[in-house]
């Protein structure tokens, strides 16, 4: 059995994380935290999430929770995923990071935290879109400089970083693929008189809008013809199944810093 301690348990992924647990042979939840002064701490996770009694009361300090924890799944904000990281690292917790709006220096300096423990870093865990990000690295590969790329983004009026995590990683992808930089060729919204697009450039626009869930649309443009890969996720679920499937698989690894390509068993395909 693997013993699980949610971080965000309140929050949109957390409650979801949290359902699934309890519909899931093989992993148990043991703990459950919210940020301090959360209107929830100290009642059971299970009742307010509808799930019925399930004897974990909310925290509002991981460092408090169950040192029977085997692994922390946190799904918070970018200000609160070093500390998590910190204290499962501390405590020899696996954890699986699902937190996006991280710099590159912060997914740096969580290489260096958690080469104590175990961890699983992705910013999107959905099956499809990490299927996806595989096809982007083939397609970019095939169709090399003559084909403009833009990605385009859409989530929900909620969302608190732009653009998404998701996004940023498929612009990353591609920009291996293609040899480029991406802190040198990424372009983040466009306006104004800005002359002609350089062939080079790697473009995001991020839109939000009322509760679309995360639509990913990679346009590969060139003359005569254009290549569009989307990936459109119509709830929370994937997300969700995708944080549990990593969560399983992470506690039986080596130490060190995995992604969901990991996970998946993508990485050598
Ligand atoms: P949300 O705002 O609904 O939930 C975040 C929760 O974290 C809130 O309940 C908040 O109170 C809580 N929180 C804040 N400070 C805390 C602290 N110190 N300790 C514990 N909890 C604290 O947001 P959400 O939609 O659930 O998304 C959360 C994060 O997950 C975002 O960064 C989002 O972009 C990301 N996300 C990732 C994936 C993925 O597949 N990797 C999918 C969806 C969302």
């Amino acid at each position: 059995m693997v013993n699980a301690i949610v971080t965000g348990a309140a929050g949109r992924m957390g409650g979801k994380i949290i359902s699934l647990i309890s519909d899931t042979e093989g992993i148990e939840l043991v703990g459950a935290v919210e940020r301090k002064g959360h209107p929830l701490i100290g009642k059971d996770v299970g009742e307010f999430l509808g799930l019925g009694a399930t004897g974990v009361l909310l925290e509002d300090d991981l460092s408090k929770c169950a040192e029977a924890g085997d692994v922390v799944i946190d799904f918070t904000h970018r200000d609160v995923v070093m500390d998590t990281i910190r204290i499962a690292a501390e405590k020899e917790w696996a954890i699986v990071v699902g937190t996006t709006g991280l710099t590159s220096e912060e997914t740096a300096e969580i290489g260096g935290i958690v080469q104590g423990t175990r961890c699983v870093l992705a910013p999107n865990m959905s099956v499809g879109v990490n299927v996806m990000l595989k096809v982007l690295d083939t397609v970019a590969a095939i169709l090399g400089d003559q084909y403009d790329v833009e990605i385009v983004e859409a989530h929900h009026n909620l969302k608190k970083d732009a653009p998404s995590g998701t996004a940023i990683k498929m612009a990353q992808v591609i920009a291996d693929s293609l040899g480029r930089n991406l802190e040198d060729v990424g372009i983040y919204g466009r306006k104004g008189m800005i002359g002609e697009r350089p062939g080079e450039e790697i473009a995001i626009q991020a839109v939000r809008a009322g509760d679309i869930v995360g639509d990913h649309t990679v346009i590969f443009g060139g003359v005569g013809e254009r290549l569009e890969i989307i990936h459109r996720a119509h709830s929370r679920d994937n997300f969700a199944k995708g944080a549990l499937r990593a969560a399983l698989w992470i506690v039986d690894q080596e130490k060190g810093l995995y992604d969901m390509q990991d996970v998946l068993g993508l990485r050598n395909i």
